[in-house]
């Protein structure tokens, strides 16, 4: 049977899971570092604050001036977004 070495209690369990000595998961440890040095997460951005406010205040406004400059900044936003996201995309397969 294979013996996995504990890192927290440093003793050989015949799990290789769990560690019978100690009951701390040895493997999940070993996962979650090799995933810390690796990969890196796709994210898009998130608007500024003043940009939040904005939305938030069009929103709420009547006005239907302000109510289609919003939906222009939320489009320009969206395509912003999306570009954003492609680019990272693409540096993250390049780089992989
Ligand atoms: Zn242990």
């Amino acid at each position: 049977m294979k013996q996995v070495k504990c890192p927290h209690c440093h003793q050989w369990s015949s799990d290789p899971e769990i560690c019978e000595h100690c009951g701390k998961a040895i493997s999940r440890e070993k996962r979650e570092l090799e995933k810390s040095g690796g990969q890196k997460k796709i994210s898009a951005p998130e608007p500024p604050g003043k940009l939040q406010q904005f939305f938030e205040y069009a929103q709420k406004s009547k006005n239907p001036f302000i109510k289609l400059l919003y939906f222009i900044v939320m489009s320009i936003w969206g395509i912003y977004v999306g570009l954003v996201v492609l680019i990272l995309y693409i540096a993250v397969a390049a780089s992989g």
